[in-house]
Protein backbone atom coordinates (compact mmCIF):
# COMPACT_ATOMS: atom_id res chain seq x y z
CA UNK A 1 0.00 0.00 0.00
CA UNK A 2 1.04 3.65 -0.25
CA UNK A 3 2.13 5.38 2.45
CA UNK A 4 0.90 8.37 3.08
CA UNK A 5 0.89 11.41 5.71
CA UNK A 6 -2.76 10.09 6.24
CA UNK A 7 -2.17 6.44 8.13
CA UNK A 8 -2.46 5.53 11.20
CA UNK A 9 0.88 7.00 12.91
CA UNK A 10 1.37 3.31 14.75
CA UNK A 11 1.10 1.86 11.65
CA UNK A 12 3.74 4.30 10.33
CA UNK A 13 5.89 3.94 13.56
CA UNK A 14 6.02 0.39 12.72
CA UNK A 15 7.10 0.44 9.11
CA UNK A 16 9.63 3.29 10.40
CA UNK A 17 10.84 0.42 13.00
CA UNK A 18 10.64 -2.07 10.86
CA UNK A 19 12.72 -0.74 7.76
CA UNK A 20 14.10 2.54 8.98
CA UNK A 21 17.88 2.55 10.24
CA UNK A 22 18.08 6.17 12.69
CA UNK A 23 21.49 7.96 13.13
CA UNK A 24 22.22 7.54 16.61
CA UNK A 25 19.48 5.63 17.68
CA UNK A 26 18.99 1.80 18.98
CA UNK A 27 15.91 -0.41 17.90
CA UNK A 28 14.59 -1.27 21.01
CA UNK A 29 14.11 2.39 21.69
CA UNK A 30 11.75 2.74 18.55
CA UNK A 31 10.13 -0.82 18.74
CA UNK A 32 8.93 0.41 22.49
CA UNK A 33 8.24 4.14 21.63
CA UNK A 34 8.25 4.70 18.28
CA UNK A 35 9.65 7.66 16.54
CA UNK A 36 7.33 10.74 16.32
CA UNK A 37 6.19 11.30 12.58
CA UNK A 38 6.78 15.14 11.91
CA UNK A 39 4.35 15.41 8.64
CA UNK A 40 4.34 19.42 7.51
CA UNK A 41 5.96 22.43 9.04
CA UNK A 42 5.66 25.85 8.45
CA UNK A 43 7.75 29.09 10.39
CA UNK A 44 8.97 27.97 13.93
CA UNK A 45 6.38 25.22 14.56
CA UNK A 46 6.75 21.69 13.61
CA UNK A 47 3.23 19.18 12.95
CA UNK A 48 2.99 15.81 13.83
CA UNK A 49 0.84 12.74 12.39
CA UNK A 50 -1.35 13.17 15.47
CA UNK A 51 -2.11 17.08 15.04
CA UNK A 52 0.11 18.24 18.11
CA UNK A 53 2.05 21.74 16.56
CA UNK A 54 5.42 21.70 18.00
CA UNK A 55 7.46 24.58 18.67
CA UNK A 56 11.26 23.33 17.13
CA UNK A 57 13.87 25.32 19.00
CA UNK A 58 16.41 23.18 17.23
CA UNK A 59 15.85 24.88 14.43
CA UNK A 60 16.47 21.16 13.15
CA UNK A 61 19.80 20.24 13.70
CA UNK A 62 20.78 24.11 14.37
CA UNK A 63 19.87 24.53 10.59
CA UNK A 64 15.93 25.96 9.42
CA UNK A 65 17.53 29.52 10.21
CA UNK A 66 15.29 31.05 8.18
CA UNK A 67 11.71 28.95 9.33
CA UNK A 68 9.88 26.34 7.94
CA UNK A 69 7.83 25.94 4.63
CA UNK A 70 9.14 29.02 2.84
CA UNK A 71 7.52 29.75 -0.39
CA UNK A 72 10.48 30.91 -2.48
CA UNK A 73 12.82 28.10 -1.51
CA UNK A 74 10.30 25.83 -3.65
CA UNK A 75 10.24 28.23 -6.26
CA UNK A 76 13.77 28.54 -7.16
CA UNK A 77 14.46 24.45 -6.48
CA UNK A 78 11.65 23.62 -8.90
CA UNK A 79 12.67 26.23 -11.29
CA UNK A 80 16.91 24.86 -11.00
CA UNK A 81 15.09 21.07 -11.24
CA UNK A 82 13.68 21.83 -14.57
CA UNK A 83 17.09 24.26 -16.02
CA UNK A 84 19.36 22.00 -15.15
CA UNK A 85 18.70 19.51 -12.16
CA UNK A 86 22.26 18.08 -12.38
CA UNK A 87 25.80 18.69 -13.75
CA UNK A 88 29.27 18.01 -12.14
CA UNK A 89 32.12 20.58 -11.35
CA UNK A 90 35.27 17.73 -12.10
CA UNK A 91 36.74 18.25 -15.12
CA UNK A 92 36.66 21.74 -16.52
CA UNK A 93 33.26 22.29 -16.17
CA UNK A 94 31.08 24.70 -14.18
CA UNK A 95 27.66 26.21 -13.83
CA UNK A 96 26.16 29.33 -12.77
CA UNK A 97 24.42 28.24 -9.54
CA UNK A 98 28.07 27.17 -8.33
CA UNK A 99 29.80 30.46 -9.42
CA UNK A 100 26.73 32.80 -7.78
CA UNK A 101 27.12 30.81 -4.35
CA UNK A 102 31.03 30.76 -4.37
CA UNK A 103 31.14 34.48 -4.87
CA UNK A 104 28.27 35.47 -2.58
CA UNK A 105 30.09 33.52 -0.28
CA UNK A 106 33.30 35.13 -0.97
CA UNK A 107 31.67 38.54 -0.29
CA UNK A 108 30.40 37.34 3.30
CA UNK A 109 33.45 35.71 4.40
CA UNK A 110 35.78 38.08 6.22
CA UNK A 111 39.47 38.93 5.08
CA UNK A 112 41.22 37.03 2.12
CA UNK A 113 38.30 34.03 2.78
CA UNK A 114 37.75 34.00 -1.09
CA UNK A 115 37.47 30.41 -2.18
CA UNK A 116 34.68 28.11 -1.42
CA UNK A 117 35.35 23.84 -2.18
CA UNK A 118 31.94 22.48 -1.78
CA UNK A 119 30.70 19.30 0.21
CA UNK A 120 27.25 17.85 0.56
CA UNK A 121 28.00 18.46 4.56
CA UNK A 122 29.54 19.46 7.36
CA UNK A 123 31.49 15.80 7.65
CA UNK A 124 32.18 16.16 3.74
CA UNK A 125 33.66 19.15 3.80
CA UNK A 126 35.46 18.68 7.61
CA UNK A 127 37.19 15.13 5.10
CA UNK A 128 38.11 17.93 2.86
CA UNK A 129 39.93 20.51 5.26
CA UNK A 130 41.87 17.12 6.63
CA UNK A 131 43.35 16.87 3.29
CA UNK A 132 43.42 20.14 2.11
CA UNK A 133 45.66 21.27 5.20
CA UNK A 134 48.11 18.41 5.13
CA UNK A 135 48.66 18.68 1.15
CA UNK A 136 49.09 22.03 2.00
CA UNK A 137 52.14 21.75 3.66
CA UNK A 138 53.19 18.96 1.29
CA UNK A 139 53.19 21.06 -1.53
CA UNK A 140 55.21 23.32 0.86
CA UNK A 141 57.94 20.72 1.43
CA UNK A 142 56.99 19.78 4.67
CA UNK A 143 54.98 16.54 4.09
CA UNK A 144 55.53 16.05 7.80
CA UNK A 145 53.89 18.78 9.16
CA UNK A 146 50.46 16.83 8.91
CA UNK A 147 49.26 16.14 12.87
CA UNK A 148 46.15 18.20 13.39
CA UNK A 149 45.07 19.22 16.94
CA UNK A 150 41.25 19.37 18.18
CA UNK A 151 39.36 19.27 21.28
CA UNK A 152 37.36 16.73 23.41
CA UNK A 153 33.79 16.78 22.99
CA UNK A 154 34.17 18.64 19.86
CA UNK A 155 31.55 17.72 16.93
CA UNK A 156 32.97 17.84 13.41
CA UNK A 157 31.27 15.34 11.60
CA UNK A 158 30.48 11.46 11.57
CA UNK A 159 32.71 10.17 8.75
CA UNK A 160 35.92 8.53 9.86
CA UNK A 161 37.88 11.70 8.77
CA UNK A 162 35.49 14.07 10.73
CA UNK A 163 34.65 12.34 13.00
CA UNK A 164 38.30 11.52 14.32
CA UNK A 165 38.35 15.43 14.44
CA UNK A 166 35.51 15.70 16.77
CA UNK A 167 36.11 14.61 20.54
CA UNK A 168 33.14 12.47 20.96
CA UNK A 169 34.40 9.27 23.33
CA UNK A 170 31.53 7.49 22.56
CA UNK A 171 32.04 7.39 18.58
CA UNK A 172 35.50 7.01 18.83
CA UNK A 173 34.30 3.61 20.51
CA UNK A 174 32.95 2.36 17.34
CA UNK A 175 34.67 1.89 13.97
CA UNK A 176 38.74 2.12 14.25
CA UNK A 177 38.45 6.05 14.98
CA UNK A 178 40.20 8.73 15.48
CA UNK A 179 42.73 7.98 12.47
CA UNK A 180 46.22 8.39 12.64
CA UNK A 181 47.41 12.21 13.57
CA UNK A 182 44.63 13.75 15.10
CA UNK A 183 44.73 14.80 18.85
CA UNK A 184 42.38 15.96 21.44
CA UNK A 185 43.31 18.63 24.10
CA UNK A 186 40.46 19.65 26.77
CA UNK A 187 37.53 22.22 26.09
CA UNK A 188 37.26 25.33 27.65
CA UNK A 189 34.60 24.31 29.87
CA UNK A 190 33.92 26.21 32.42
CA UNK A 191 30.93 25.33 34.04
CA UNK A 192 31.87 21.70 34.52
CA UNK A 193 35.52 22.12 34.76
CA UNK A 194 37.07 25.37 36.07
CA UNK A 195 37.23 24.28 39.70
CA UNK A 196 38.43 27.23 41.76
CA UNK A 197 39.95 28.90 38.81
CA UNK A 198 38.28 32.54 37.49
CA UNK A 199 36.37 31.99 34.09
CA UNK A 200 39.43 34.21 32.21
CA UNK A 201 42.17 32.32 34.00
CA UNK A 202 40.52 28.83 33.08
CA UNK A 203 40.31 30.05 29.21
CA UNK A 204 43.90 30.56 29.14
CA UNK A 205 45.03 27.82 31.02
CA UNK A 206 42.61 25.58 28.19
CA UNK A 207 44.37 27.83 25.56
CA UNK A 208 47.63 26.87 26.69
CA UNK A 209 47.14 23.40 26.49
CA UNK A 210 47.10 23.81 22.88
CA UNK A 211 50.94 25.23 23.31
CA UNK A 212 52.27 21.82 25.59
CA UNK A 213 50.62 19.97 22.50
CA UNK A 214 52.14 21.49 19.92
CA UNK A 215 55.67 21.51 21.73
CA UNK A 216 55.58 18.35 22.35
CA UNK A 217 54.50 17.24 18.51
CA UNK A 218 57.11 19.43 17.17
CA UNK A 219 55.52 22.67 15.92
CA UNK A 220 57.29 21.47 12.67
CA UNK A 221 54.64 18.42 12.87
CA UNK A 222 51.30 20.27 13.66
CA UNK A 223 49.49 21.49 10.23
CA UNK A 224 46.11 22.33 11.84
CA UNK A 225 44.28 23.27 14.91
CA UNK A 226 40.42 23.17 14.60
CA UNK A 227 37.54 24.48 16.24
CA UNK A 228 33.85 25.32 16.49
CA UNK A 229 33.98 29.06 17.64
CA UNK A 230 31.81 28.04 20.24
CA UNK A 231 30.85 24.43 20.79
CA UNK A 232 27.75 23.39 19.80
CA UNK A 233 26.66 19.53 19.68
CA UNK A 234 29.31 18.92 22.65
CA UNK A 235 26.43 21.19 25.24
CA UNK A 236 26.98 25.08 23.67
CA UNK A 237 30.21 25.98 25.75
CA UNK A 238 30.62 29.81 25.23
CA UNK A 239 34.71 29.94 25.80
CA UNK A 240 35.67 32.70 28.20
CA UNK A 241 36.82 35.73 26.60
CA UNK A 242 40.52 34.50 27.15
CA UNK A 243 40.43 32.01 25.06
CA UNK A 244 40.28 32.65 21.69
CA UNK A 245 42.79 35.52 21.78
CA UNK A 246 45.73 33.09 23.21
CA UNK A 247 44.53 29.76 20.64
CA UNK A 248 45.33 32.83 17.99
CA UNK A 249 48.53 33.83 19.19
CA UNK A 250 49.35 30.21 19.63
CA UNK A 251 48.60 29.24 16.05
CA UNK A 252 50.51 32.48 15.11
CA UNK A 253 53.60 32.05 16.90
CA UNK A 254 53.88 28.38 15.62
CA UNK A 255 52.35 28.54 12.07
CA UNK A 256 49.66 26.14 12.47
CA UNK A 257 46.68 26.96 10.21
CA UNK A 258 43.58 27.88 12.19
CA UNK A 259 40.21 25.89 10.60
CA UNK A 260 37.00 27.28 12.26
CA UNK A 261 34.07 25.00 12.34
CA UNK A 262 31.04 27.22 11.35
CA UNK A 263 28.92 24.24 10.21
CA UNK A 264 26.17 25.71 13.20
CA UNK A 265 27.65 29.04 14.39
CA UNK A 266 28.01 30.35 10.43
CA UNK A 267 25.04 32.20 8.47
CA UNK A 268 23.90 34.42 11.38
CA UNK A 269 23.34 31.66 14.65
CA UNK A 270 25.47 34.04 17.03
CA UNK A 271 24.65 37.56 15.49
CA UNK A 272 27.42 37.81 12.81
CA UNK A 273 27.52 36.46 9.26
CA UNK A 274 30.36 34.05 11.19
CA UNK A 275 31.21 32.55 14.54
CA UNK A 276 34.84 33.69 13.83
CA UNK A 277 33.86 37.00 13.71
CA UNK A 278 31.80 37.10 17.21
CA UNK A 279 34.74 35.71 19.05
CA UNK A 280 37.47 37.47 17.20
CA UNK A 281 38.89 34.40 15.71
CA UNK A 282 40.94 34.85 11.89
CA UNK A 283 40.47 31.34 10.22
CA UNK A 284 42.80 29.82 7.21
CA UNK A 285 39.83 28.06 6.36
CA UNK A 286 36.05 27.59 7.94
CA UNK A 287 33.88 25.07 7.71
CA UNK A 288 30.00 25.45 6.02
CA UNK A 289 26.72 23.57 5.98
CA UNK A 290 23.36 23.80 7.80
CA UNK A 291 22.46 27.68 7.63
CA UNK A 292 24.28 27.82 4.35
CA UNK A 293 21.19 26.89 3.41
CA UNK A 294 18.33 26.57 5.98
CA UNK A 295 18.67 22.85 5.59
CA UNK A 296 16.72 23.31 2.34
CA UNK A 297 18.92 21.27 0.41
CA UNK A 298 22.09 19.25 1.93
CA UNK A 299 25.49 21.40 1.07
CA UNK A 300 28.69 22.43 2.92
CA UNK A 301 31.64 23.44 1.87
CA UNK A 302 35.19 24.72 2.84
CA UNK A 303 36.11 28.40 2.44
CA UNK A 304 39.41 28.97 1.62
CA UNK A 305 42.17 31.42 2.14
CA UNK A 306 43.86 33.14 -1.20
CA UNK A 307 47.50 31.35 0.19
CA UNK A 308 45.96 28.01 0.65
CA UNK A 309 43.53 28.01 -2.37
CA UNK A 310 46.67 29.30 -4.82
CA UNK A 311 48.90 26.25 -3.25
CA UNK A 312 46.29 23.69 -3.62
CA UNK A 313 45.30 24.84 -7.05
CA UNK A 314 48.99 25.25 -8.18
CA UNK A 315 48.51 21.19 -9.16
CA UNK A 316 45.86 18.87 -8.96
CA UNK A 317 43.88 18.08 -5.52
CA UNK A 318 42.65 14.62 -6.15
CA UNK A 319 39.48 15.41 -4.41
CA UNK A 320 35.86 16.00 -4.88
CA UNK A 321 32.10 14.48 -4.39
CA UNK A 322 29.90 13.96 -7.13
CA UNK A 323 27.13 16.64 -5.28
CA UNK A 324 30.21 19.28 -4.97
CA UNK A 325 28.18 22.55 -6.11
CA UNK A 326 24.87 20.67 -6.60
CA UNK A 327 23.02 23.41 -9.22
CA UNK A 328 19.76 22.87 -6.98
CA UNK A 329 21.38 22.86 -3.92
CA UNK A 330 23.63 25.74 -4.80
CA UNK A 331 20.39 27.45 -6.17
CA UNK A 332 18.79 27.26 -3.19
CA UNK A 333 21.79 28.40 -0.94
CA UNK A 334 22.18 31.08 -2.97
CA UNK A 335 18.51 31.74 -2.38
CA UNK A 336 18.29 31.18 1.54
CA UNK A 337 21.54 34.24 1.62
CA UNK A 338 19.35 36.42 -0.32
CA UNK A 339 16.27 36.08 2.29
CA UNK A 340 19.02 36.46 5.25
CA UNK A 341 19.90 39.29 3.65
CA UNK A 342 17.11 41.14 1.96
CA UNK A 343 14.61 40.56 5.22
CA UNK A 344 17.71 42.08 7.76
CA UNK A 345 18.02 38.87 9.91
CA UNK A 346 21.34 39.37 11.41
CA UNK A 347 19.32 42.87 12.79
CA UNK A 348 16.52 40.99 13.78
CA UNK A 349 18.48 38.41 15.64
CA UNK A 350 20.67 41.15 17.19
CA UNK A 351 17.72 43.77 17.93
CA UNK A 352 14.86 41.52 18.34
CA UNK A 353 15.51 38.02 19.20
CA UNK A 354 18.52 37.37 20.93
CA UNK A 355 17.67 40.12 23.22
CA UNK A 356 14.29 38.32 23.87
CA UNK A 357 15.62 35.24 24.36
CA UNK A 358 18.14 36.48 27.11
CA UNK A 359 15.52 37.63 28.70
CA UNK A 360 13.68 34.79 28.79
CA UNK A 361 16.77 32.39 29.89
CA UNK A 362 17.53 34.75 32.62
CA UNK A 363 13.58 33.97 34.18
CA UNK A 364 14.44 30.19 33.34
CA UNK A 365 18.04 30.24 35.34
CA UNK A 366 16.10 31.32 38.19
CA UNK A 367 14.12 27.73 38.42
CA UNK A 368 15.68 25.09 41.54
CA UNK A 369 16.79 22.82 38.30
CA UNK A 370 18.60 25.51 36.49
CA UNK A 371 22.49 26.15 36.80
CA UNK A 372 23.04 28.90 34.69
CA UNK A 373 22.49 30.63 31.29
CA UNK A 374 25.30 30.19 28.36
CA UNK A 375 23.62 32.24 25.61
CA UNK A 376 25.35 33.81 22.11
CA UNK A 377 22.69 35.33 19.61
CA UNK A 378 20.53 32.27 19.06
CA UNK A 379 22.24 29.67 20.37
CA UNK A 380 22.25 29.08 24.29
CA UNK A 381 22.73 25.78 26.89
CA UNK A 382 20.87 25.50 30.34
CA UNK A 383 23.21 23.31 32.46
CA UNK A 384 21.05 21.73 34.78
CA UNK A 385 22.59 21.34 38.50
CA UNK A 386 21.03 20.19 42.04
CA UNK A 387 23.33 22.85 43.53
CA UNK A 388 23.91 25.93 41.38
CA UNK A 389 25.96 27.45 43.92
CA UNK A 390 28.48 25.10 43.94
CA UNK A 391 28.07 24.33 39.91
CA UNK A 392 27.27 20.36 41.15
CA UNK A 393 25.72 17.56 38.91
CA UNK A 394 23.55 15.25 39.41
CA UNK A 395 24.65 11.80 40.55
CA UNK A 396 24.50 8.71 38.28
CA UNK A 397 24.43 8.84 34.61
CA UNK A 398 25.03 12.25 33.04
CA UNK A 399 22.01 12.92 30.98
CA UNK A 400 19.37 10.90 33.07
CA UNK A 401 18.04 14.56 34.16
CA UNK A 402 18.60 16.12 30.93
CA UNK A 403 16.72 13.23 29.13
CA UNK A 404 13.69 13.32 31.51
CA UNK A 405 13.12 16.89 30.48
CA UNK A 406 13.98 16.75 26.68
CA UNK A 407 10.81 14.13 27.00
CA UNK A 408 8.74 16.48 29.15
CA UNK A 409 9.52 19.59 26.76
CA UNK A 410 8.86 17.10 23.84
CA UNK A 411 5.44 16.15 25.53
CA UNK A 412 4.64 19.41 25.85
CA UNK A 413 5.11 20.36 22.13
CA UNK A 414 8.68 21.84 22.40
CA UNK A 415 11.74 20.88 21.13
CA UNK A 416 14.85 21.39 23.26
CA UNK A 417 17.47 18.95 22.85
CA UNK A 418 19.75 17.93 25.64
CA UNK A 419 23.12 16.40 26.01
CA UNK A 420 24.01 15.03 28.87
CA UNK A 421 22.60 17.43 31.85
CA UNK A 422 22.71 20.25 29.57
CA UNK A 423 19.55 21.64 28.02
CA UNK A 424 20.51 23.00 24.17
CA UNK A 425 18.70 25.90 22.51
CA UNK A 426 18.97 27.20 19.25
CA UNK A 427 15.86 28.24 17.52
CA UNK A 428 15.23 29.65 13.38
CA UNK A 429 16.60 32.69 13.53
CA UNK A 430 13.37 34.49 12.73
CA UNK A 431 11.71 33.54 16.02
CA UNK A 432 9.34 36.05 17.19
CA UNK A 433 9.44 37.45 20.62
CA UNK A 434 5.73 36.31 21.09
CA UNK A 435 7.09 32.72 20.20
CA UNK A 436 9.99 32.77 22.53
CA UNK A 437 7.34 33.79 25.10
CA UNK A 438 5.40 30.25 24.30
CA UNK A 439 9.10 28.64 24.58
CA UNK A 440 9.38 30.02 28.08
CA UNK A 441 5.96 29.02 29.34
CA UNK A 442 6.42 25.74 27.60
CA UNK A 443 10.10 24.92 28.80
CA UNK A 444 9.13 26.38 32.34
CA UNK A 445 6.22 23.19 32.44
CA UNK A 446 8.57 21.10 31.28
CA UNK A 447 11.21 21.88 34.42
CA UNK A 448 8.48 21.71 36.90
CA UNK A 449 7.43 18.56 35.75
CA UNK A 450 11.28 17.28 35.71
CA UNK A 451 11.62 18.35 38.98
N1 LIG B 1 30.57 20.46 12.32
C1 LIG B 1 29.76 20.90 13.28
C2 LIG B 1 30.21 22.00 14.17
C3 LIG B 1 28.48 20.33 13.44
O1 LIG B 1 27.69 20.75 14.42
C4 LIG B 1 28.08 19.31 12.55
C5 LIG B 1 26.75 18.70 12.69
O2 LIG B 1 26.06 18.85 13.68
C6 LIG B 1 28.98 18.89 11.58
C7 LIG B 1 30.21 19.49 11.47
C8 LIG B 1 28.63 17.78 10.64
O3 LIG B 1 27.77 18.23 9.67
P1 LIG B 1 26.86 17.17 8.85
O4 LIG B 1 25.97 16.52 9.83
O5 LIG B 1 26.19 18.05 7.84
O6 LIG B 1 27.79 16.22 8.21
Amino acid sequence: AHITNHMPTAELQALDAAHHMHPFTTNDELAEKGARIITRAKGVYLTDSEGNEILDGMAGLWCVNIGYGRQEMADVAARQMLELNYYNTFFMTSHVPAIALAKEIASLAPGDLNHVFFAGSGSEANDTNIRMVRTYWAMKGKPEKSHIISRKNAYHGSSMGSGSLGGMSYMHEQGGMPIPGIHHINQPDWWVEGGDLTPEAFGLARAQELEAKILELGADNVAAFIGEPIQGAGGVIVPPSTYWPEIQRICDKYNVLIIADEVICGFGRTGSWFGSETMGIKPHIMTIAKGLSSGYQPIGGSIVCEEIAQTIGSGEFNHGYTYSGHPVCSAVALENLRIMQDENILDHVNNVAAPALKEGLAKLAEHPLVGTVNVAGLMASLPLSPRKETRSKFAGDAGTVGYMCRERCFANNLVMRHVGDRMIISPPLVITPEEIKVFMTRATKALDETY
